[in-house]
């Protein structure tokens, strides 16, 4: 692994995208201070440019070169969960480029919880920005096979550090008058949040936050029509003629044999259901469906969070 790691440094010390593993999604990671770098990430991905990146620091020491005002709850949740899945939304510092943070006056950044990618940070002399390396608006990756599906053609290395442990995206706070804000749902539940800080104000839909970016309503969407449906079952008899994939929490459907059923937790656990959802939305797009439908969580816990992923990935 140590070759790998050196590799990979080496790539992006002379300002290349590599693609780096994360306990969250794998990232399109470049020099967080090299603006033409960062600039390639958004190319290669296809995003917008009003759409800011995560900054992946190597350990909350580095936060005081990055950012200016830190509220007495943030650093109280730095010190909580990094490493960890939870991206702080704090007023930039000069040294953070325009580039990343689509020109506003605030950097999201994080300490990824992952022995590679925080060795990787540990030999470089600057952080990376980093996003989910897909294509903008398509499936999240979660292995690196994923990511060398997408990408094998347009970037020099994918950093392969086994299944991403958390699954989906990490989970971003900010701060309105120094309290915080949840922005996006993610691997860190609201129930954790509020446990250390007290109570969340939750602005995660374009309704209530409509300047906010990252709340596109579709995202995270296969290839095949999908739908979110709190009775599956009645759906599938809706459809007779077609054929189905289905996206379940914890129990088969008895409903008919040829159906392709992922069940993401038999123990209905809601981090394992988190962890294989991607991979399972990736291995139904590949079976030439004409429809998935997923089965709606409840609305508890990570449940919330995979609810959040399968509505947006079920926006037309
Ligand atoms: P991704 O890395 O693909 O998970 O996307 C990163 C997300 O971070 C973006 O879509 C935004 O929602 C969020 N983000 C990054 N920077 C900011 C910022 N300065 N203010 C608000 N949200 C941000
Ligand atoms: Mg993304």
């Amino acid at each position: 692994m140590k070759v790998e790691i050196e590799k990979a440094a080496a790539l992006l010390e002379e300002g290349n995208v590599v693609a780096i593993p994360t306990e969250t999604v794998y990232g399109l990671a470049a020099n967080a201070f090299d603006e033409d770098a960062v600039r390639k990430i958004f190319e290669i991905k296809g995003r917008p440019l009003f759409n800011p990146l995560i900054v992946h620091i190597k350990s909350i020491d580095f936060l005081e070169h990055l950012v200016n005002n830190i509220p007495p709850k943030a650093l109280q949740l730095a010190q909580h969960f990094w490493p960890g899945s939870l991206t702080l939304i704090l007023p930039k510092k000069e040294i953070v480029p325009n580039i990343i943070t689509a020109e506003k006056d605030t950097v999201a950044v994080r300490v990824p919880n992952h022995p590679v990618t925080l060795a990787l940070l540990d030999i470089l002399d600057f952080p990376l920005a980093a996003p989910s390396a897909n294509p903008f608006g398509t499936i999240s990756p979660t292995e690196a096979k994923h990511v060398i599906d997408y990408f094998k053609d347009t970037i020099p290395m994918v950093l392969d550090g086994g299944i991403c442990q958390n699954g989906i995206e990490s989970t971003i706070v900010g701060f309105e008058f120094d309290e915080p804000v949840l922005y996006r749902l993610g691997s860190i539940t609201v129930e954790e949040i509020e446990k250390i800080v007290g109570r969340l104000s939750i602005k995660n839909k374009k309704e209530v936050a409509p300047d906010a970016p990252g709340m596109l309503e579709r995202h995270y969407a296969p290839k095949t029509k999908t739908f979110l449906e709190t009775d599956v079952n009645a759906f599938i008899q809706k459809h007779p003629d077609k054929k189905i994939g289905v996206l379940l929490f914890n129990q088969r459907t008895e409903n008919h044999d040829l159906i392709h059923q992922e069940i993401l937790s038999e123990n209905g656990n809601y981090k394992e259901a988190a962890l294989n959802l991607y991979a399972a939305m990736h291995r139904l797009d590949k079976l030439g469906l004409d429809l998935i439908v997923a089965e709606r969580f409840p609305d508890i816990d990570l449940g919330k969070s995979i609810n959040d992923r399968l509505e947006r990935a079920t926006k037309n």
